[in-house]
């Protein structure tokens, strides 16, 4: 596809990432978006102020900022005060024995939303000037991998969750630092939205080139060629990196399905000390109380928060399990002769891999709640050891969905799909 912000519009081949499709696209509309007409995965976004996302991109890290010098949640009983900043949040794990889940807080929180930032700014300043700046290439690439392991918004939800935990125990306070942290979770949600790899290599090395002899209609693979999965580019089935991005090329990521059962069997494991084992351990007055996620929840029912009770449930057994169990269906469908319904495999996989962060919600309750619940014999809330398996099991099924090659559930389709045109009126 050309630069979107030019008048003409010449059309080019490129191959789905996601179903392997070779596919004429081009410039799209405004208001419009590409999307491929066999699975609908959006391909490039409609053209827009280009000055903004590096505005938008600023005014986050400004705002992360200033969020991490402010309180962000304040809590006070019996007239003994504390307050916690977004930092606390992880220092504390670390603190108590959880050096590698405060590190994990920290960093799916704050390093890589502001290192991808950071990359933004750096690519966008580089494609408005000759030469480019060092760096360019491997940044655009790195910004694909950093995406999914970004956790602002997921911080940002998990602390009014906290705030509902130990209302009914003290007074709470937001302070200045929650609600610029809310600003940047959801600045970053609106750049991540604007960023395009696709637009950008066609910023930086112009239009894709793909040879003449392609069919579109027809999956690149059956034709000898690969798509290549950072910026769409065909190339012969032998090449091992792309000609236009460097990037590394896999016609199918190598043994998708082992690498994916295998994740998949360790997340299953992870799952038993995550729910045995308890997740936090409230000491109030010498009392010592500790839960596990499962009794959290039952405890959230009793004081009659059954909307907290419901996310937690969803986000922290719902979600985990019914991952393990999508990916392990889908990891048989594409081994099946016979085409299932491909749009159902196709939402319920766009599902899996979307929903899979949100179940971090239940360790950064944690980290917040540590971080602020800290009077000494009066009451205070240590981490238990649940907390980093449950981690572990997030992680394990995210990896696991990264490893799928979605490409494996268009293979048994069909050798030969729809007739083209048919496929881009139904588009
Ligand atoms: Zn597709
Ligand atoms: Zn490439």
């Amino acid at each position: 596809m050309d630069d979107p912000n030019t008048a003409s519009k010449p059309e080019t081949l490129v191959a789905c990432p996601v179903c392997d499709l070779v596919l004429r696209v081009s410039a799209p509309d405004k208001g419009q978006w590409v999307r491929c007409p066999r699975c609908r995965h959006p391909l490039v976004r409609p053209p827009e102020d280009r000055h903004l996302t590096p505005a938008l991109a600023v005014a986050a890290l400004v705002m992360l900022a200033v969020a991490l010098s402010f309180p962000y949640i304040e809590f006070q009983r019996s007239g003994i005060g504390e307050s916690m900043t977004v930092l606390d949040a992880a220092t504390k794990l670390a603190a108590f024995h959880h050096p590698e889940l405060g590190l994990l807080v920290f960093g799916t929180i704050v390093v890589l939303p502001a290192l991808y930032l950071l990359a933004v700014l750096w690519i966008e300043f580089s494609l408005g000037r000759r030469p480019r700046l060092a760096g360019t290439r491997t940044l655009i690439r790195a910004l694909h991998y950093c995406k999914p392991w970004m956790m602002a918004d997921v911080f940002a939800i998990a602390a009014l969750v906290s705030l509902v935990k130990i209302i009914g125990m003290a007074e709470v306070f937001l302070k200045p630092g929650f609600w610029t942290f809310a600003g940047f979770a959801l600045l970053l949600l609106m750049v991540v939205q604007r960023v395009n790899p696709l637009v950008m290599w066609a910023r930086l090395e112009g239009p894709p080139q793909a040879p003449p002899a392609l069919r579109p209609g027809l999956s690149a693979r059956l034709q000898h060629y690969q798509g290549c999965e950072q910026c769409s580019q065909l190339q012969p089935i032998e090449h091992q990196h792309c000609d236009r991005c460097s990037a590394r090329l896999h016609s199918r990521h190598p043994d998708s399905i082992q690498r994916t059962l295998a994740y998949l069997v360790a997340a299953t494991i992870a799952c038993f000390p995550a729910h045995l084992y308890p997740i936090m351990v409230t000491t109030s007055l010498g009392n010592t109380q500790p839960a596990t996620i499962i009794s959290g929840v039952l405890q959230f029912i009793a004081h009659g928060d059954w909307p907290i009770a419901l996310v937690i449930f969803t986000a922290s057994v719902v979600v985990p399990f019914g991952k393990i169990l999508a990916l392990s269906w889908l990891c048989l469908a594409s081994r099946r002769e016979k085409p299932l319904d491909m749009p159902a495999q196709m939402a319920l996989y766009r599902f899996t891999e979307w929903i899979g962060r949100w179940s971090m919600i239940d360790v950064f309750v944690v980290a917040i709640v540590v971080a602020l619940v800290r009077l000494g014999n009066l009451m205070s809330i240590d981490p238990g050891p649940g907390g980093m398996a449950f981690a572990a099991v997030v992680i394990l099924t995210m990896l696991a969905a990264h490893s799928f090659d979605p490409r494996l559930i268009w293979d048994q389709q069909q050798r030969r799909t729809d007739d083209y045109d048919a496929l881009e009126r139904r588009a």
